[in-house]
């Protein structure tokens, strides 16, 4: 950055400003504009500067009329039509008397001249770079103008509508980026306040000009980089950038339905999270402020109440309440589209200048690379670029080092279509162990195959490049093995009859006291019956699952079943409560165990089957890892198995246990008393739980001889 002036300047920099950005989806309908308005005017900052981007979509239609005219396409004319309408159908909902008419006669001049340009455009079938940027740039003059008067017309305050390409100077600095020029700029500002000294001013975002007075842009997204320059320009007290979610999240929310708003990012870490494709904030919108120490807020217009994430520089204790391995992975992020080149031969072993000769070529077919990973033993060189860049960068690599190729001192310039690359964003990454471990081995799981990696020196990012189509499940792995609770648990319910009906109800119940005082997060994926089965990617609702078994269930498949509850690779423990009578589900556990999956059973038929099935099930269970809890196939849940076992391994033995085994008999003892028929007694215990779903099982004693078999195998 150019330092700035020493000469005295007239308008007010300082703290008292503070800077608003406004981005396209809050200013994508009259309504929304009406609610720009309002938190301009609630700001009671002394000075504000609010940048304000194209009402959402516009600036792609402007760049598809000019598309559309240089490729000779006269639906162009229709096309600007609709966004002439769409801008006086919204002025005509928000301003009134001299402000509209003054607004709708500068919208009709505008759109003349354009026609005429586009026209031009058509002519030649051509556009140059400052044709499209002067088209493509009235979007943010329209909003701007439209915002000022509504702010004045509501308020009745002083306000200016700025247009800067007076006053914002950028110099073109390659691969389609710009350079502020911060002395011409501030210079420019300061006649500009000379002209119109006001508190308030609605600027337009994106669009600046060339020291020749040329119209540009900042290339896409670049109402966030206008914003930033003029933070820097201003010494803005803060930067506040509105939009349409409620922070930075840990990541993109719509490819992560658990990302997190994150409370505060480093400078350098919101850098590396934009950079690797969060595009709720544009990589270069940090470096102007973080020169001056300047804090980026991200908020969300619909939402005033959350409190938005802030990018600052991080303060010393940060992180002192939380040595948790999850608090250095701030967030992830994903690009896709790339390709990755890599190129391969033992001629590159200890030859000075082969990165270089690489990185020459790319460069010279304007090709932008977006990592690099070299193997230490110098052998391969591989880089990621975008898809659309690949096909000219493999070629300049062919032509460049046919000798090398020819000789066979390279073997190969091999291309990897329809890469992703995954970055993990962190600062406090560097020098904690672990990090990078836990991150493949959560890609690991989730069988995703890595194709680069690579890591920066500053160890804020560990980057790594995955088949496109692998890009959102390795993405929701990595982020549920650093952001999920270790206690989360992907349960299925197997019988959803009287057991299985009651405990989803006090699941339902008690889910919230078990997240929020236990820090156990129980998602039932999965609920079946014998005839209808319910699944779910994220948890069944618990107090809709009858409704919703019914109405969206499917053919209950036990199979498939099992594959929803445990194939979600992102929860790492699942559980299967077997609250069936079937020893058909028994026989499955084993196999169950042996995949990890944890099993409860109140199923009196787990444990008294043949003894061989049960010896081999709990080897197995020991040898994997896994729980097998059966406490509720005895003493309907009273928590008998786990006293029994609490005395046994304390060093009492037991003599002798006494009791009614049998809930059905103890209510056949109490009720039959010859008033009735016994026949009506059993459906009356029948009806109130007690009994097997076939009493005759209680009457003949096998339900209580299996419960004896059960306990004895503590
Ligand atoms: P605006 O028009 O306000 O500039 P953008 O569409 O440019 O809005 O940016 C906001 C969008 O960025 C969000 O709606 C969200 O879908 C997306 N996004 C991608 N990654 C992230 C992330 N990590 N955190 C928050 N939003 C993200
Ligand atoms: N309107 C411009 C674009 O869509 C600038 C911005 O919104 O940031 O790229
Ligand atoms: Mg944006």
């Amino acid at each position: 950055m150019q330092q700035t002036s020493s000469e005295k300047v007239e308008f007010p920099k300082g703290d008292t400003w503070s800077i608003h950005k406004f981005g396209g989806t809050c200013v994508g309908s009259s309504e929304r504009i009406r609610n720009v308005a309002h938190v301009i005017i609630n700001d009671d900052s002394e000075r504000k500067l609010v940048v304000v981007s194209a009402m959402s979509k516009v600036t792609n239609m402007m760049y598809d009329l000019v598309c559309k005219a240089q490729s000779r396409d006269d639906s162009y004319i229709a096309a600007l039509d609709a966004v002439l309408e769409r801008h006086k159908l919204t002025a005509l909902d928000l301003l009134e008397g001299d402000d509209l008419a003054s607004f709708l006669l500068q919208l009709h001049d505008d759109i003349n001249n354009l026609k005429a340009m586009l026209r031009a455009i058509y002519i030649a079938g051509h556009a140059t770079e400052s044709f499209t940027d002067f088209v493509v740039g009235h979007g943010e003059l329209w909003s701007a103008q439209m915002l000022a008067s509504l702010v004045r017309k509501v308020s009745g305050m002083d306000c200016n509508w700025m247009d800067t390409r007076e006053v914002l100077i950028v110099n073109p600095s390659g691969s389609n980026q710009v350079d502020p020029d911060y002395l011409e700029s501030e210079k420019r500002l300061e006649k500009w306040f000379l002209q119109n000294p006001s508190k308030t001013v609605i600027a337009t975002g994106f669009i600046a000009s060339t020291p020749q007075n040329i119209p540009t842009t900042l290339k896409s997204d670049g109402s966030d980089f206008s914003a930033a320059i003029m933070g820097a320009l201003f010494r803005a007290r803060q930067v506040t950038i509105w939009t349409d979610v409620d922070g930075v999240c840990s990541a993109d929310p719509r490819k992560v339905s658990e990302a997190v708003v994150l409370k505060t990012l480093s400078y350098q870490e919101a850098w590396e999270m934009s950079y690797f494709g969060a595009n709720v904030l544009h990589p270069r919108t940090i470096i102007p402020v973080m020169q001056y120490d300047i804090p980026i807020i991200i908020r969300n217009i619909f939402n005033l109440s959350a409190p938005g994430t802030m990018i600052c520089q991080p303060s010393v204790n940060e992180f002192e309440d939380g040595q948790r391995l999850e608090s250095y992975v701030k967030g992830f992020a994903t690009i896709d589209n790339l390709a990755l080149v890599n190129v391969e031969g033992t001629g590159m072993v200890g030859v000075p200048g082969t990165a270089s000769a690489i990185f020459g070529a790319v460069k010279d077919v304007g090709a932008n690379v977006i990592m690099i990973s070299q193997a230490s033993s110098e052998h391969s060189i591989c880089f990621a670029v975008p898809e659309k860049e690949v096909k000219a960068v493999a070629e300049v690599l062919q032509s460049r080092f046919r000798q090398a190729l020819d000789a066979e001192r390279l073997s190969q310039v091999a291309v990897i279509s329809n890469c992703s690359i995954l970055a993990a964003v962190g600062q406090k990454m560097a020098s904690t162990p672990g990090v990078s471990a836990t991150l493949f081995n959560a890609l690991a799981k989730a069988n995703i195959n890595v194709r680069a990696i690579a890591q920066g020196c500053s160890e804020y990012n560990i980057t790594v490049v995955v088949k496109q189509e692998d890009c959102v499940k390795a993405l929701r792995a990595v982020h549920s093995r650093f952001y999920f609770s270790k206690t989360t648990i992907a349960v299925g319910i197997v019988g959803s009859g009287l057991i299985g009906g009651t405990l989803l109800d006090q699941l339902r119940d008690q889910a919230a006291v078990l997240k929020e005082q236990f820090n156990i997060d129980l998602r039932v994926m999965g609920i079946t019956g014998s005839r209808r089965m319910l699944l779910s990617d994220t948890g069944i609702d618990l107090s809709r699952w009858r409704d919703l078994q019914k109405v969206e269930g499917e053919v209950a498949d036990l199979e498939k079943f099992v594959h929803n509850v445990h194939g979600n690779h992102f929860i790492p423990n699942t559980v299967l409560v077997d609250c069936t009578a079937d020893s058909g589900v028994v026989s499955r556990y084993y196999e169950w165990l042996r995949r990890g999956i944890h099993v409860i059973t109140p199923n009196k038929k787990a444990n008294s089957g043949p003894l061989e099935q049960y010896l081999k099930l709990r080897a197995l269970q020991r040898q994997s890892y896994t729980h097998y809890f059966y406490e509720a196939t005895v003493g309907a849940g009273l928590p008998i198995i786990s006293t029994l076992q609490g005395l046994l391994e304390t060093g009492d033995k037991i003599l002798r246990i006494e009791g009614i085994f049998s809930g059905t008999l103890s209510y056949i003892f109490n009720n039959f008393i010859g008033t009735r028929a016994f026949s009506e007694v059993v459906a009356e215990a029948k009806e109130a739980g007690f009994t097997e779903p076939d009493p005759r099982d209680d009457f003949s004693g096998t339900d209580v001889a299996r419960k004896v078999i059960s306990a004895n195998f503590l």
